[in-house]
């Protein structure tokens, strides 16, 4: 059981990184670089239908000590992993990826695979250390990648910015690892600010920062960890995703995000029930997050409640990818005071992300520890998530 009430984090350099790069490489690091996890705020299945998210940075990170070195190689270690990992940049063409090399080594590989010029680039070896859970669903695969985005691209001198880096993290999450995710975690990561949301648009890759005042209105965010996954979850996320492209094709229009709210009443004559649900569901998130953003703007976070809790209503009975651990989760969170709560991620499992007065957080866990104790749910890990900075050089 894991259950963080208190801001643990002091953002700085895990004690131990440089004397462990010290001890690893025989030599110090020249600079370190650290880049976050993410939670989703709302825009869930929105991604993929060239639509609109609302994630943001958390406060756990994942740091990179490192240092050019005359080798030519790439070296990787992790203090969350038993093998250390290498390549050679001059065979980078030909490089294959071993675990969880994929997600550090692979960015070199995508930034050279998308055309960025490393013949003259040195060497370099890095040592990586982080705080965000592993598979919790808070993406520690974007928080590493695109930490060391922002490593090579400082010892590299490439000059990209952060899209570019972003879009090679996303290529070695595709290419090297082979999972068929978008590109949101890696912006969050990449663009986040402390007590800010990430407005992405996906058709236009445009981002803006969304102020969310927190602090200011004594609000918290808490992520909800079933720590379920349901065995059906790849095989419900590839027929979300199939039949979003049929209701497209049906409708006439490249993505959902091409709808709006006023086209369902044809989606509905047109098209058969469960596939005008699943349309109703991205059409209506994508309002959604614009009407967070709006009303975040017009009157504060206290008042994104109901949009939150209509997002939840809309994937567990339209797009039906809620499961009982998580509606329990989202019904207990506002049992306690919570000003709304939904699932984030994928679905079919995973997390729910709560906003909550913060006097009411301690409260709030224990509630959620006794309700899925009471159903026979394995135990939740409950994490206060703090919108937090994205990556950059620490050192
Ligand atoms: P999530 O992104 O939700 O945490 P993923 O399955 O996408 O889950 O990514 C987790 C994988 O990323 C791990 O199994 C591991 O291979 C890799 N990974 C993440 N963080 C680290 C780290 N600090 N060191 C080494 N590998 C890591
Ligand atoms: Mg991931």
């Amino acid at each position: 059981m894991e259950s963080r009430h208190t801001s643990r984090h002091t953002m700085t350099i895990p004690p131990g990184l440089v004397e462990g790069f010290t001890t690893l490489y025989g030599t110090p690091p020249t600079g370190v670089w650290s880049a976050p996890g993410r939670a989703n705020l709302i825009g869930e299945h929105t991604d993929y239908n060239n639509g609109l998210v609302l994630p943001f940075a958390i406060d756990d990170r994942t740091w990179c000590a490192a240092r050019v070195n005359g080798t030519g190689v790439v070296s990787v270690a992790s203090t969350a992993q038993p093998t250390r990992h290498a390549v050679a940049i001059a065979d980078l063409d030909q490089a294959r990826f071993e675990g969880w090399s994929g997600y550090a080594l692979g960015v070199a590989w995508a930034l050279h695979a998308s055309g960025h010029d490393l013949s003259r680039a040195p060497g370099v070896d890095i040592l990586i250390d982080s705080t965000v859970p592993l598979g919790a669903g808070l993406s520690s695969s974007a928080a590493l990648e695109s930490a060391v985005a922002v490593t090579l691209n400082d010892l590299w001198e490439l000059g990209l910015d952060r899209m570019a880096l972003a879009k090679a993290g996303q290529l070695a999450e595709n290419g090297a690892i082979g999972a068929p995710t978008g590109i949101m975690d890696q912006v969050a990561s990449l663009f986040g600010q402390a007590d800010h949301a990430v407005l992405l648009d996906c058709a236009s890759l445009s981002t803006r920062a969304v102020p969310l005042s927190l602090e200011r209105s004594g609000l918290a965010l808490l992520v909800i960890d079933s720590t379920v996954k349901h065995a059906h979850a790849d095989g419900g996320y590839a027929s979300r995703r199939e039949a979003c492209e049929k209701g497209a094709r049906a409708m006439g229009v490249p993505f959902l995000r091409d709808l709006t709210v006023a086209d369902l009443a044809k989606a509905e004559a047109i098209l058969d029930d469960e596939t005008f649900r699943r349309v109703r569901h991205v059409v209506t998130e994508n309002a959604r997050v614009l009407d967070t953003v709006e009303t975040l703007a017009s009157s504060g976070p206290e008042a994104i409640g109901e949009l939150l809790l209509a997002s939840h209503a809309s994937m567990r009975d339209d797009f039906e990818i809620s499961v009982p651990e998580i509606d329990l989760a989202v019904e207990t969170a506002m049992e306690a005071g919570a000003v709304g709560a939904r699932l984030t991620g994928g679905g079919f499992g995973g997390s729910a992300v709560a906003l909550l007065p913060a006097t009411q957080v301690h409260n709030l866990t224990e509630l959620v520890h006794a309700a899925a104790s009471d159903r026979g749910f394995a135990t939740p890990a409950v994490l206060i998530v703090t919108p937090s900075e994205g990556a950059r050089r620490d050192q």
